[in-house]
């Protein structure tokens, strides 16, 4: 098994070897390594997130991180109660086909094949008056029967169901734990190679997102959230909704969020501010101008 070393290890380490060595490296130029090893990770694991050009940085494979969110995924259902209306529940899973459908179109035609094969889609409205609604790595959804009164028609639940699967086609939760992997330099040993086999890899897990707390339910930032709403409202276009309705639920929610003394839950995870509307709104038409031309231009590829 191997250890990552801590700090004084290697200072250690370097001690005693400097006796025997003399041209050995010495630590402040280990720190000046470290740092440099930082910078290459972040220049090889660096990306670009499809649609908006935001440069991203993710430390964590599809294979290091799925397995996980389906495990919790499984578990939450079970310990949740599944909603026994019938009729919404195929209408939310409805939205989240078409909505997935586009999305894997989409990466389809963008070079991610193999990414678009790892994504498991499964939607699921479960019995509970919470407002909220989230979405796993990997594209496992809840969405809870709380929340129905803020989407009010199906265009918006289009609207939320485009925003949290926009999350995970993002890859915001991996985002955020590759954020707290470079945070500490003890991550730098677990980001170079000791991903699943060293004790370290769990606490850096649990700072990332929370002893015992569902990836879905991770609180995003804001540069997160403006994200998730532009390529939501994309998407929900591409799969054919109304992108005014992705409007209409903000407007929704922070009327909901005035009114009562308990803030929505899904507040809590998706941190929400003045400009949000606007911006969202602003955006509808470069939104449909994007879904329509790549509409047209995936037609034309898949006919020939
Ligand atoms: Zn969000």
């Amino acid at each position: 098994m191997k250890r990552a070393y801590k700090i004084s290890t290697y200072k250690s380490m370097i001690k005693s070897e400097q006796q025997m060595l003399p041209f050995i490296i010495k630590f402040k130029h280990l720190k000046k390594i470290i740092s440099l090893l930082i910078v290459f990770l972040f220049m090889v694991s660096c990306s670009t997130v499809p649609i908006t050009g935001r440069k991203r940085i993710n430390l964590v494979s599809d294979a290091q991180i799925l397995p996980a969110s389906f495990a919790q995924y499984k578990g939450f259902l079970e310990e949740n109660k599944l909603s026994s209306d019938i009729a919404k529940t195929r209408e939310v899973q409805e939205v989240g086909m078409k909505i997935s459908r586009a999305v894997d179109r989409f990466m389809r035609a963008n070079g991610m094949v193999s990414e678009a094969n790892n994504y498991r889609w499964e939607f699921n409205l479960i019995e509970d008056k919470t407002v909220n609604a989230w979405c796993m790595p990997g594209g496992k959804v809840v969405f809870y029967t709380g929340i129905l009164s803020i989407a009010a028609n199906t265009d918006g639940i289009a609207g939320i169901m485009g925003h949290e699967v926009a999350h995970a086609f993002a890859k915001h939760g991996q985002e955020r734990m590759s954020q707290g992997m470079l945070q500490q330099a003890g991550g730098l040993a677990v980001a170079l190679g000791t991903m699943n086999k060293d004790p370290k890899t769990q606490q850096i897990w649990n700072q990332a997102f929370g002893i015992g707390s569902t990836l879905g339910m991770l609180k995003f930032s804001r540069t997160h959230e403006t994200e998730a709403d532009k390529l939501g409202m994309v998407f929900m276009i591409m799969a054919g909704y109304q992108p005014k309705e992705a409007v209409n639920v903000w407007i929704r929610m922070s009327q909901r969020a005035g009114s009562s003394q308990s803030p929505p839950e899904f507040l809590s995870t998706h941190p929400s501010n003045q400009s949000r509307i606007k911006v969202l709104n602003d955006y509808i038409p470069t939104a449909m101008a994007y879904a329509k031309k790549f509409n047209e231009q995936a037609a034309i590829q898949e006919k020939q």
